[in-house]
């Protein structure tokens, strides 16, 4: 969603409380694709500092749902979202920080939650996905799912170390 700033730049030391909501569903992170199955509830509130600065919070919680890391395998997780930003306003519009730009979450007089949110997920996002912490992965010699199935195949020569060299080989063909 996108809420305008027009109506709360001109208040002073004020601030407005709006219903969140989110159009976001699903987004790429290191070449995987990702599924936002529910955000929770959320309010957004956008409070003026006096008449030059907007500040805008929010937080709530994102279900994602992506493949496992090493067996490939849907995967359900949270990730917290905390929106706590602060923009420089002038005149009714937000103008560019001196030292970092231009906000990307801003557009003209309106906030893009979805932005917020998404770059939340980002800086949030788990270093490694797995279904379960002893995931067994994809056997490397016949292709299936060792969680389900105990194939039986010789890999005497892999070690704990392979492990995360099948994580590496997975996100590579993730990439393709
Ligand atoms: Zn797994
Ligand atoms: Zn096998």
């Amino acid at each position: 969603m996108r809420i305008s700033i027009k109506d709360i730049t001109s208040l002073p030391d004020q601030n407005k409380k709006f219903a969140g909501s989110s159009d976001l569903q699903n987004f790429s992170y290191l070449g995987s694709d990702f599924s936002i199955n529910h955000i929770e509830p959320f309010d957004v509130v956008l409070s003026m500092k006096g008449t030059g600065k907007l500040h805008i919070a929010f937080s709530t919680t994102v279900t994602i749902v992506g493949a496992c890391d090493r067996c490939l395998t849907d995967v359900s997780f949270d990730i917290p979202v905390v929106a706590d930003e602060t923009v420089e306003v002038a005149e009714g519009q937000v103008v560019a920080d001196e030292d970092t730009g231009s906000y990307p979450f801003v557009d003209g007089e309106e906030i893009d939650i979805d932005e917020l949110i998404l770059n939340e997920i980002l800086v949030n996002f788990p270093a490694k996905i797995l279904c379960q912490d002893d995931c067994k992965g994809i056997c490397p010699v016949c292709g299936k799912n060792r969680n389900l199935v105990d194939c039986g195949c010789d890999d005497t020569v892999l070690d704990p170390r392979m492990a995360q060299f099948l994580d590496v080989f997975n996100s590579v063909k993730e990439v393709k």
